[in-house]
């Protein structure tokens, strides 16, 4: 079952454009991963799913309902959840207190203490719970805007380059962390660069290079296109 699908959506910058006609499905409880290399188009496809831009042409459906016109706000109502490429947590406020403001409008009191310490914890900041946001590593960054992300017990989690900055531990914690999600329930789109990311969390795939669709399939499809290779690995580095 579908639960995002975009029907031939574009999106132009003035004489650029950035998303030409893509068609793109994530299917109901599974981890699908877009890729390509730099300038792609990926995170102006991003932000047209979570309506941070409207498209210049197409449709997008969430759970079958054609959500092309509603705003972000709406759109997390229905139970989208988002983590932008650049992270956005409150630097000034401390980690548990990030936490708090995102989990505020769902639980109260001791529910939300409970539920507060849970994520903490799962995303190994239990004993930074107490520092500023701002003097946390890059990565820890990352995990703490994951974790007001999952906050909001999204039906899709979406996620622009959630490693981007991280070693390759808090990489490969990260990917175990998306599956632990995506075991319970969750459907997760991820936008991301990083190929062993990709092996380790994907499902399935969509290439997008230049704009367009370049192949799609299962991780083992796209991992034996040679195609794929020559537009991606040559240029994955430079980012
Ligand atoms: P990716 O995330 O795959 O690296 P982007 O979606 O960020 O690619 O960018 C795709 C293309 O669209 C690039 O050429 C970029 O310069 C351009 N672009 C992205 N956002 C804007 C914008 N807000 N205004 C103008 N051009 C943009
Ligand atoms: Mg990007």
């Amino acid at each position: 079952m579908a639960l995002v699908d975009v029907k031939g959506v574009s999106k132009r910058f003035g004489g650029l454009t950035a998303v030409s006609d893509v068609d793109l499905t994530v299917n109901a409880g599974e981890v699908h991963c877009l890729i390509g290399p730099n300038g792609a188009g990926k995170s102006t496809l991003f932000k047209l799913i979570v309506g941070l831009y409207p498209p210049t042409s197409g449709s997008i459906f969430f759970d079958s309902i054609d959500i092309t016109a509603e705003r972000p706000y709406a759109r997390v109502q229905r139970g989208m959840s988002i983590k932008m490429q650049a992270p956005s947590v409150f630097k000034e406020l401390p980690v548990r207190q990030n936490i708090q403001v995102a989990l505020q409008e769902r639980l109260s009191g001791a529910e939300r203490v409970a539920e507060e310490e849970r994520l903490l914890s799962l995303l190994n900041l239990a004993e930074e719970s107490g520092k500023l946001a701002g003097a946390l590593s890059h990565g820890q960054q990352q995990w703490l805007e994951i974790g007001m992300a999952l906050a909001l017990q999204p039906q899709l989690l979406l996620l622009d380059e959630p490693t981007a900055g991280m070693s390759p531990e808090e990489t490969y914690k990260t990917g175990e962390l998306i599956k632990s999600f995506n075991a319970e329930g969750m459907t997760v789109l991820v936008v991301e660069h990083d190929m062993a990311f990709v092996r380790q969390v994907a499902q399935r795939v969509t290439v997008l290079h230049l704009g367009k669709i370049f192949a799609r399939g299962s991780l083992e499809a796209i991992l034996e296109d040679e195609k794929v290779a020559e537009i991606y690995l040559g240029k994955t580095h430079a980012h």
